[in-house]
């Protein structure tokens, strides 16, 4: 059985790559799994197996799917000011008496 997905889901949990601050990610995904009904025939495909009662577990793959989604450089706000490299105070919320001209090395 080939099962088809697709998931769209607000994930608690992420952090915005700027500042840090947590904050929930919006993810769009699908994905597809092979399920393999023969009980005989799974150690040859290690494929997962369908339970005899055809319940199939998906809370494992689909959680292993969304964090797959999740976009690495999420970021709570596009004009999200980040952090101060010195102190670690979050710009969003206020400023501190660091220079906080931007250095790439
Ligand atoms: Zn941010
Ligand atoms: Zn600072």
């Amino acid at each position: 059985m080939l099962l088809q997905v697709e998931l769209e889901a607000e994930v608690d949990g992420g952090e915005c790559s700027r500042c840090l601050e947590p904050m929930s990610v919006h993810v769009q995904t699908s994905f597809e799994d092979l399920y393999v009904f023969e009980p005989r025939m799974i150690e040859e495909l290690d494929e997962e197996q369908v339970p005899r009662d055809g319940y199939i577990e998906l809370g494992v793959p689909f959680r292993d799917y969304i964090l797959l989604g999740m976009p690495m450089n999420a970021i709570c706000s596009p004009d999200c000011k980040g952090i101060c490299i010195e102190c670690g105070q979050n710009l969003n919320k206020g400023s501190c008496e660091h220079n906080h001209s931007v250095v790439y090395d």
